[in-house]
């Protein structure tokens, strides 16, 4: 089965990218995976800018086709394009404060310092999502290639409060 986009048929689907609820009506991408407990597919639902964020080819692909009316079509494609020309950009899972100071950074190897603002990274695999540790806020430019991560970070991470988002602001676009 192909991936699909379609309104949510009721409101109790949960993003997988940023864990809320996808409200009734609204469009949303749906993902086939393998089903791990047996036969078949199951569908991994998303906000469609969080699946530009986090499954850019599917979603391209699926958005391509699709015949519906998609608002803020434009810069759905825009995202998903960045994710496409940055390969680990989809990996972005979310920024949070280091809760010890025992996670080294992918990027540079260096230990990540109790408190500071750090990147999670995830990675999907057949539908399936595990942890790849963090990076160093200030690792982004060359790991990811881009600093253009606020807008899928301020979406995934609801519970960083203003002044993170501002230290966020003074080095991500
Ligand atoms: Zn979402
Ligand atoms: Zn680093």
């Amino acid at each position: 089965m192909p991936d699909v986009i379609e309104a949510a048929s009721s409101g109790r689907a949960k993003c997988r990218a940023c864990q809320q609820k996808i409200a009734k009506g609204e469009l949303r991408f749906g993902a086939k995976v393998p089903n791990p407990f047996g036969d078949g597919e199951a569908t991994h639902y998303y906000h469609l800018i969080c699946a530009a964020d986090r499954r850019p080819e599917s979603f391209r692909e699926t958005l391509a086709a699709t015949e519906l009316e998609v608002p803020d079509r434009t810069e759905l494609e825009r995202v998903s394009q960045l994710g496409i020309d940055h390969r680990r950009l989809p990996r972005a899972a979310r920024a949070e404060r280091a809760s010890s100071g025992r996670a080294q950074c992918r990027h540079c190897k260096e230990p990540i310092g109790k408190g500071d603002l750090r990147i999670a990274l995830e990675y999907i695999e057949d539908g399936m999502a595990s942890g790849g540790g963090f990076i160093h806020l200030g690792c982004a430019q060359e790991y990811f290639g881009t600093t253009e991560l606020r807008g899928r970070l301020e979406r995934t991470s609801p519970k960083l409060e203003a002044a993170d988002f501002e230290e966020l602001a003074k080095v991500l676009t």
